[in-house]
């Protein structure tokens, strides 16, 4: 069986990532979404273990201090600590699912130097429609949505680090092009180190 990639994905905050990441999912199969243990407190409607594994920090710094660490990355993001269980990440790609990794610019700068994965940076049109967005997501008191709103340009500056970049402009064509780049890396990574398609020499 061939081992599962992993996908990471980033956004600025209110970009529509979310929203995008579940429609894809929900129409590709072998996709699975690894949830990520933070510090941040739910916003309403988000569900521990669904969402995210929601800690204090005593407790995520202990996974993160484990040797080697329970995290195959993590960072401190708007004030709040987030991370990777590497655990859960090892065992779905060698399943063979392809594992979707949504975290931020640092995350992403971590994963790329120390794992096999393709980084999709996701972009809003314009700055002005990401606050409209997040701002009609509702999510976010006014102090949050600043703080979001000024690392935006700066998380934007990260995408040419990406290998595909996606402006999440019309939603729909936003997820056809994630879908794309999935199928093309499964055809990709179907072959062996000799370039033979696997099928044919296991
Ligand atoms: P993220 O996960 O990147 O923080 P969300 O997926 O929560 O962002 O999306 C933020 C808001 O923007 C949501 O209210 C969502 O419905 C909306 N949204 C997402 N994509 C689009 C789009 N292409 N056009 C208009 N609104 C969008
Ligand atoms: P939110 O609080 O809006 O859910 O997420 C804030 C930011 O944290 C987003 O950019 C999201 O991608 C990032 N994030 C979520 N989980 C992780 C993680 O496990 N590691 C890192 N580095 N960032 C994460």
């Amino acid at each position: 069986m061939t081992e599962g990639f992993l996908l990471v994905l980033s956004a600025p905050s209110g970009c529509g990532k979310t929203t995008i990441v579940k429609k894809v999912m929900a129409e590709l199969p072998g996709l699975v979404f690894s949830v990520s243990h933070t510090t941040r407190k739910p916003r309403p409607g988000e569900k521990n273990g669904r969402d995210y594994h929601f800690v204090n920090r005593a407790e995520f710094l202990e996974i993160a201090d484990l040797a080697p660490s329970g995290f195959l990355e993590w960072a401190k993001v708007h004030g709040n600590l987030y991370g990777t269980s590497r655990q859960d990440v090892e065992q779905r790609l060698a399943k063979g699912f392809d594992v979707v990794l949504d975290i931020d610019v640092q995350g992403a700068a971590l994963i790329r130097d120390n794992a096999d994965s393709v980084s999709v940076f996701i972009a809003p049109p314009s700055l002005s429609e990401l606050a409209k967005r997040l701002r009609g997501r509702g999510t976010e008191t006014e102090e949050s949505l600043r703080t979001r709103l000024a690392g935006a340009e700066k998380e934007m500056q990260e995408a040419g680090n990406y290998t595909y970049l996606i402006v999440n402009d019309d939603l729909d064509e936003a997820v056809e092009a994630l879908k794309a780049i999935i199928i093309a890396e499964r055809c990709r990574r179907r072959r062996d180190k000799d370039g033979l398609p696997a099928a044919v020499t296991s």
